[in-house]
């Protein structure tokens, strides 16, 4: 059946082939008790896209890199990949799928490209590439344990994003000085029903043992547009992407963001956990959360410190961030959400590369404004309101650079790229970032920005 399917010309129906061989290879793991992935070689995984969940059981032992025909760097499948350090080029387009099981491959995530069927010189260079990359990384890994700070001396932490536990020790490997982000989302992406409130907390508690003092930031959950959780159905969208999603599913089913607002709050007692919430716009917003956050520690009869603050990703709120950080604790900037609003780009429509490419100039211009606004919002309130990075873009060190040049004092992360990006901030003196993101808010388009940076580097 694969094979008639991918004989046909369509490339959107030769691509049915794909199904055919996953049902086949369920029905064989049903009836054998064998796992499909068992025995088999290793490969560079070819599909159409990738949801988070299906990107979150792949087995790096078995995957070498993944090829997806649409996607784009910021999707949450990519995030995932990125995660467990599978390479991955995604956005190809339909012609991937009509690749034959089989063919040679040369995947070059830096580069974003696949090569079917490669010349044996063009296989070689990027052997020696793949050498000197991993030379480079295991360099930065040998300082990747020291704080985060740039040549000058300020400091800027650096810290780790993660799904699982099993991420939270990566982190700590990689030199994470704490977890700047727990999407607590990827920890419910396959269930039928929410964990309960002390469920909650024992998972809380493995990463916070993991983290050994370092702080934990716990995400509440951010459902809805391309995390659909199978725990929360919700009511079909024409636009999900600006439908309910985040703080917005969290303050129309109460019970479920007090429920985890209680477990955070348990951890509180013992580790340095923050609490931050996704998708706010609003005032409003911030104070109702307050709300069950105060009833929370009424109820539980808790009065642990607990630094409370927002993924900032909405521009409405970068437009109102001193009137917000009044407020809040910290403002860690979700800069794929920020971007994909700020440009009006899908984040996973690869065919708007230029528009979400990073550093966009116009979310450059936010990130100064924001920073601008939190330290009016800090001196008012005589209380400090800091301004990091959880986006992909603190990632990636040109973008760090210019990020730290705009008053950032925070970067979260990927766990690999803590290494690489520390090394970078470390080889900067602020004036000299501060000089190129100034001259990045007036770059044409993110490429010219980012070359900005990349010179310095
Ligand atoms: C973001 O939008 O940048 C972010 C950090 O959150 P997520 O990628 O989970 O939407
Ligand atoms: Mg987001």
């Amino acid at each position: 059946m694969a094979a008639l399917y991918r004989a046909l010309s369509d490339p959107l129906l030769a691509e049915r082939a794909i199904d055919v061989l996953d049902v086949g290879g369920r029905v064989v793991a049903a009836l054998t008790g064998v796992a499909p992935a068992a025995g088999a070689a290793l490969g560079i995984v070819i599909a159409d896209d990738l949801t988070p969940s299906q990107s979150a059981k792949l087995d790096p032992g078995q995957v070498v890199a993944i090829a997806t025909a649409r996607g784009a760097f910021t999707a949450h499948a990519a995030i995932i990949a990125r995660s467990l350090g599978i390479p991955a080029v995604v956005g190809l387009g339909p012609a991937v799928l009509a690749i034959d099981s089989g063919t040679t491959l040369l995947l070059d995530g830096d580069a974003g490209t696949l090569t079917v069927g490669p010349a044996e010189e063009l296989v070689e260079q990027a052997r020696g590439r793949r050498e000197q990359q991993r030379r480079r990384a295991a360099v930065a890994l040998t300082r990747a344990g020291e704080q985060g700070a740039l040549a000058s001396g300020q400091r800027i932490e650096v810290f780790a994003n993660i799904g699982t536990p099993a991420d939270a020790v990566r982190a700590v490997e990689f030199g994470a000085e704490g977890v700047g982000m727990l999407r607590t989302e990827f920890l419910f992406l396959d269930r039928a029903t929410l964990p309960d409130e002390d469920e909650q907390v024992a998972t809380l508690l493995e990463i916070a043992k993991t983290l050994d003092g370092r702080p934990l930031i716990v995400r509440t959950l951010d459902a809805g547009a391309d995390k659909p959780l199978p725990a929360l159905p919700m009511p079909a969208e024409l636009n999900p992407f600006l439908g309910i999603r985040g703080i917005r599913v969290g303050l129309q089913q109460p019970q479920v963001l007090a429920t985890q607002l209680r477990a955070v709050l348990r951890v509180a007692v013992e580790h340095p956990v923050k609490v931050m919430m996704p998708m706010v716009a609003t005032l409003a917003e911030v104070l109702a959360t307050r709300r069950v956050i105060d009833q929370a520690r009424t109820a539980l009869g808790i009065e642990a410190e607990l630094e409370i603050g927002i993924t900032l990703e909405v521009p409405a709120a970068a437009l109102m961030a001193e009137q917000l950080g009044r407020h809040l604790d910290f403002f860690s900037l979700g800069t794929n959400d920020l971007t994909q609003y700020t440009m009006a780009a899908e984040r996973g429509n690869a065919s708007l590369e230029p528009l979400l490419a990073s550093p966009q100039p116009a979310v450059l211009r936010l990130v100064k404004l924001i920073v601008a606004g939190a330290a009016q919002a800090s001196a008012a309130r005589g209380r400090n309101c800091w301004v990091g990075v959880c986006g992909e873009m603190a990632g990636d060190p040109a973008c760090a650079v210019l990020l730290t040049g705009l008053g950032i004092t925070e970067l979260s992360m990927s766990p690999s790229l803590i290494p690489e990006v520390k090394a970078a901030l470390r080889s900067v003196s602020f004036d000299d970032a501060y000089r190129v993101a100034e001259a990045a808010l007036q770059a044409s388009d993110a490429q010219a920005a980012r070359a900005l940076a990349l010179d310095l580097l």
